[in-house]
């Protein structure tokens, strides 16, 4: 039977589909195997910060349990770069621990407040993915507590077919208790970035591919409303983190060079109409941040907190989409459909839903977990209002061109991708399948994302419905 805690409505960051489930919070690795023991016939699922978009960490009828309780960090190796940290610490608090100390996270993605349980979850990656991987790649270990095998402690390298089943896989192997990560050593906490416009999206994309030869991380900001010979113009960043010898000689800046306290978010401001995000305004927007953005500006130093997690700086901002809420659609395709990523801002742009700056950003190679999302080639990702109009349409539409090009959308943003294709755009999925199966038999972990798309459950019948 589920947990007596209570009835609570959830929903994912995107506010787009909330259901009813029994929400409990764990404090520690006990917590989480009782969790699984008394789940019901819905199951169970964990739950961070909540930062996925769409339903993944949502459980209608059955357990959704918060691990955020769990956020101690029971060790830092500084010498050999490594962290040991619970589950639901968040990225927020272990940058806040680890930077004063000349470390820093491998992988961070658009924002401080994610779990390390819920970047496992996803194989979460950042603007480093050409040159880092993603989050999994530098996870040493990790602790697993699973319904038909209990608590396993997995590696690369110790049971690696359950180690990569859980990187990526959306919560569905069990619950992750603790993590050790790796982390790189930084002589300051800030980054030395170099902007430039570029006019369109070839030049873009030409830029981003010869850029990433020289900088750990790179992204381009799209302005999806331009059209005709401006189409895909962008404002593209490339930083590595800042030397000492970066930061001026006077004054305090080298003495304080590791200090990380990142700016208090403000509040998205309450004269803000809720839906002020339109075609209109963000036509405005776009057109305003390309224009003030400097045509080409070398070597400028910003706190790292201002350059990876910008939209951390405003709380609350999804309230500006609206009472409907908003989705985020991010697909990867490969290298050699570049045109796939250009027929995308071209859907976008003559729909003209109002998407805010759309992220575009080169991948490298994917890694062994089959559910990972990131694979070689173009990702783009972008923001839509979810009451926009011709939208389900149009992202079918997208859907059906990505899977044609050999290319994926990721779960932890997805909240309305059609089952059919599931398959196509992860055709490691029944590998997957075959370690979740032995990790959990009677269904125990479950959750809204894996009902609505029942391929990550069960091999769809054959025949079915295309
Ligand atoms: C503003 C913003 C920017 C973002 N930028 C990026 C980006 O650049 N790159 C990127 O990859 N993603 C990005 N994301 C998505 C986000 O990084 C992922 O969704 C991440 O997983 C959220 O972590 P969370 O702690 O909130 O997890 P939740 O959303 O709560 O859960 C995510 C998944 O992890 C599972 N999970 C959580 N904790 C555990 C646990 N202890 N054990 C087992 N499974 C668990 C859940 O079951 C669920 O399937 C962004 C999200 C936002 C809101």
């Amino acid at each position: 039977m589920p947990s007596d805690g209570d009835l609570r409505l959830v929903s994912g960051w995107g506010r787009t589909a909330a259901t009813a489930a029994h929400l409990t919070s764990a404090l520690t690795p006990v917590d989480l195997s009782a969790a699984i023991k008394r789940a019901g016939p819905r199951g169970v699922i964990g739950r961070g910060l909540g930062r996925s978009y769409g339903d993944a960490a949502q459980n209608a009828g059955g357990d959704v349990l918060v691990t955020t309780g769990m956020n101690r960090i029971l060790d830092v190796d500084v010498a050999g770069s490594t962290a040991r940290v619970e589950a639901g610490v968040s990225l927020d608090t272990l940058m806040r621990t680890v930077v004063p100390l000349g470390l820093w996270p491998v992988v961070t993605p658009g924002t401080r407040q994610v779990t390390v349980g819920g970047a496992i979850g996803c194989d979460v990656h950042g603007k480093n993915h050409h040159r880092d991987g993603s989050f999994a790649a530098h996870v040493e270990s990790m602790v697993l507590e699973t319904p038909a095998r209990g608590t396993l402690t997995v590696s690369a390298n110790q049971e690696p077919d359950v180690f990569w089943a859980t990187a990526g896989g959306m919560g569905l192997t069990g619950l992750i208790s603790e993590a050790t990560i790796r982390l790189v050593p930084i002589e300051t906490s800030s980054m030395r970035v170099d902007t430039e416009r570029a006019v369109d999206l070839d030049t873009a994309m030409a830029r981003m591919t010869e850029g990433d030869r020289f900088y750990r991380y790179s992204v381009a900001w799209v302005d999806c409303l331009a059209r005709g010979r401006s189409l895909g113009r962008s404002v593209l960043e490339f930083a590595d983190h800042a030397r000492l010898e970066d930061l001026p000689p006077a004054g305090r800046h080298r003495k304080r060079a590791l200090r990380f306290k990142p700016v208090a978010s403000v509040p998205a401001p309450p004269w803000a109409p809720s839906g002020l995000l339109n075609r209109w305004s963000v036509a405005a927007f776009n057109e305003l941040w390309y224009r003030k953005s400097p045509r080409r500006a070398v070597g400028r130093v910003v706190a790292a907190a201002a350059f990876f997690h910008p939209l951390d700086l405003v709380t609350g901002w999804p309230r500006l989409y609206g009472s409907r809420g908003f989705l985020q659609y991010q697909m990867v395709v490969p290298d050699g459909a570049a045109d796939t990523v250009r027929r995308s801002i071209e859907a976008l742009s003559g729909n003209g839903c109002g998407s805010f700056l759309a992220v575009l950003k080169r991948f490298g190679a994917g890694n062994l977990a089959p559910l990972s999302f990131p694979q070689s080639g173009w990702t783009l990702a972008f923001d839509l209002p979810a009451g926009a109009s011709g939208l389900g349409p149009m992202l079918d539409r997208l859907d059906e061109m990505v899977a044609a090009a050999g290319g994926r959308v990721y779960l932890a943003k997805d909240s309305r991708l059609r089952p059919d294709l599931l398959e196509a755009m992860y055709p490691a999925l029944p590998t997957w399948r075959v370690v979740r199966e032995r990790l959990d038999p009677d269904r125990r972990m479950c959750s809204d994302l894996a009902r609505r798309l029942p391929a990550l459950l069960d091999p769809p019948t054959p025949g079915a419905a295309r």
